[in-house]
C-alpha cells in the first residue's frame, strides 16, 4: 500500500513503502523490508510520526480498554486508544486525564512517545509522570514490561522516546478525580510581557491550569491570560455547547494571512471576558480547536509549520521578548500563539521536551524560503538562550539544535530498536 499516513500540518510529506495495521493478536511485529515506526493518530506536526521510504505500523487497531478500577482511578488500555475515548469512559465516573494536550484526538502511545504536556505542567508534570506501567514490543519478539520502578532505564527511554524504542502495546495510567466535567475559568487581558509575567507568577501559585494567548502582531505583545481549576460540585450545571463545525475543503492558498490575522487577533483580544471565574465545559477550555474538524485545512495545500520552543528560567524573559520582537518585525504572525511556563519537576523521559522554563508555540503558514529564514533567526535566539525545540512540533530543526537541546540523545541511542527509525531521527542524526 502506498503511504498516506500524514502528520497534522502536512509537512513534510512522506511516501511510506507499507502501512501495516497492527492487531492486538499479533505476537510479533509484521515482517517488512526496511525500518518500522509506530504511527498513532498523526496529530504531530512534522516528521516524528513519519518514516519516508520505509514502513509505518498503524496502531489505531490497538483500541481495547483492558481494566478500570473506579475506586482508585487506575486505567489499563491499549496504546491506540484515544484520550477522548478515555474521557468518554471515565468522566461520568468522576475521573479525568491528569495531563492532556490541546486536542483529545491523540493516542495513548503517541502521548507517551512525545511525553506530551498540558496547561498544568507546573503542578502535574508531563503525561509520562502518570504512566504506571507499559508494555513494549521489540522487533526481536521480546516484550518488556516497564514502569518508573521496573526496567526503569527502558521506561525513561520510551517515555518521550519518539517511537524509536519499539511499539508500546498497552499502558496503565493513574487518572485524577474530578467532581464534574466543568472548569472554573478566569481570563484577564494584558498588554506587555512584564504584565504577563506578573499574572503568571500569581496564577501559578493559585491555579492548576495557566496559559496565555498572545497577539504577536501587535506593536507591543498583548494577549489574554487564562487560569482555571476543575469546578467543585455544582447544584446545577449549564448545558454543554460546543457546536461541531468543519473546514470542508483545502483551499489552494492559506486563508491565514496578514489581513485575516490582524482582523482575527483584534476581535479575539477585544472579545468580552467575564468579570470573575466562569463555569465552562472542559471541552471548550482544553480543546477549543477540536470544535472545528479538519481546521488544519485553512492553511491551504502548502501546509503550515508549528514552532515550539522552551527556554530555561534564567533566559526566558529576555528570550521570549526577543522571539516575539523578531516575529513582529518579520510580519509573519501566528494566530495560534500560546505562552506558558513549565514547572520544576524533573522530566520522566531521557528525551522529554517539557523542562523548567517558558514555552512558546506558534503556527505559521508555509511561505517557503521566507518561513525557513524566520525560523533560522528564531533558532539563533533559542540556541543562545540554552533552549530546545519540541520534536513533536518540528519539521525542520537542524541537527545541531536538536543535540544541544537534548544532550541525552547519545545515551538514548543505545535503546533504539535496531529495526526502528523515523524521518525525524534520520534528519537530526544525519
Ligand atoms: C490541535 C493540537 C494541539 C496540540 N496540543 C499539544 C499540547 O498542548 N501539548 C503537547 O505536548 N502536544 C500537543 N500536540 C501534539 C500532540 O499531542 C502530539 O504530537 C502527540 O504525540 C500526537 O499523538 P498521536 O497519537 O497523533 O501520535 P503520532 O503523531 O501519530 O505519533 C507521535 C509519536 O508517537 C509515536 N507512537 C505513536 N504510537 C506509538 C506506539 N504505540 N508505540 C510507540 N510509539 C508510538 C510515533 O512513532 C511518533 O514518534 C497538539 C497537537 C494538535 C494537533
Amino acid at each position: 500500500m502506498s503511504g498516506a499516513a500524514r502528520s497534522w500540518n502536512g509537512l513534510p510529506q512522506a511516501a511510506h513503502a507499507r502501512q501495516l495495521a497492527l492487531q492486538v493478536r499479533d505476537a510479533v511485529l509484521p515482517a517488512a523490508d526496511g525500518s518500522l515506526l509506530a504511527h498513532g493518530n498523526g496529530r504531530s506536526y512534522g516528521d516524528v510520526c513519519l518514516n519516508d521510504g520505509a514502513n509505518v505500523l498503524l496502531t489505531r487497531g490497538l483500541d481495547r480498554f483492558m481494566s478500570f478500577d473506579r475506586a482508585s482511578g487506575v486505567l489499563r488500555c491499549e496504546a491506540g486508544v484515544l484520550l477522548g475515548d478515555i474521557l468518554a469512559l471515565v468522566l461520568a465516573q468522576g475521573w479525568f486525564l491528569p495531563v492532556t494536550p490541546g486536542t483529545r484526538h491523540v493516542t495513548v502511545g503517541g502521548a507517551i512517545a512525545n511525553d506530551v504536556h498540558g496547561k498544568n505542567h507546573h503542578v502535574a508534570g508531563s503525561f509520562g509522570h502518570h504512566v504506571r506501567a507499559l508494555e513494549l514490543l521489540r522487533s526481536d519478539g521480546s516484550r518488556l514490561l516497564c514502569g518508573p520502578h521496573r526496567q526503569a532505564p527502558w521506561f525513561a527511554a520510551t517515555v518521550g522516546g519518539l517511537g524509536l524504542t519499539g511499539c508500546i502495546v498497552w499502558a496503565e495510567l493513574q487518572l485524577m478525580p474530578v467532581a464534574n466535567a466543568y472548569m472554573l475559568v478566569s481570563e484577564r487581558r494584558f498588554t506587555g510581557l512584564r504584565r504577563f509575567w506578573e499574572l503568571n507568577d500569581a496564577a501559578e501559585r493559585a491555579a492548576p491550569y495557566t496559559v496565555a494567548w498572545i497577539d504577536c502582531l501587535a506593536r507591543q505583545p498583548r494577549g489574554i491570560f487564562s487560569s482555571a481549576r476543575h469546578a467543585p460540585p455544582q447544584p446545577a450545571l449549564p448545558p454543554q455547547r460546543q457546536a461541531q463545525r468543519r473546514m470542508p475543503v483545502t483551499p489552494p492558498v492559506s486563508l491565514v494571512n496578514g489581513l485575516s490575522l490582524r482582523a482575527f487577533n483584534g476581535l479575539y483580544y477585544h472579545r468580552r471576558l467575564a468579570s470573575g471565574p466562569a463555569l465552562r465545559h472542559h471541552g471548550g477550555f482544553f480543546y477549543p480547536l477540536d470544535g472545528v474538524r479538519d481546521w488544519n485545512r485553512i492553511y491551504g495545500r502548502h501546509g503550515f509549520y508549528q514552532y515550539q520552543c522552551v527556554l530555561p528560567p534564567a533566559s526566558s524573559r529576555d528570550g521570549i521578548a526577543a522571539i516575539l520582537a523578531q516575529i513582529a518585525a518579520s510580519g509573519q504572525g501566528s494566530f495560534l500563539a500560546v505562552l506558558k511556563t513549565f514547572g520544576a519537576r524533573p522530566a520522566p523521559g531521557m528525551l522529554s521536551f517539557a523542562r523548567p522554563g517558558a514555552t512558546l508555540a506558534l503556527d505559521f503558514p508555509n511561505r517557503g524560503a521566507d518561513s525557513l529564514r524566520l525560523f533560522a533567526s528564531l533558532d539563533a535566539i533559542v540556541a543562545q538562550a540554552g533552549g530546545a525545540l519540541y520534536p513533536a512540533k518540528d519539521a525542520r530543526m537542524p541537527a545541531s539544535l536538536f543535540r544541544a537541546g537534548f544532550p541525552a540523545w547519545e545515551a538514548f541511542s543505545a535503546f533504539i530498536d535496531p529495526r526502528f527509525s523515523s524521518s525525524f531521527w534520520r534528519r537530526v542524526n544525519p
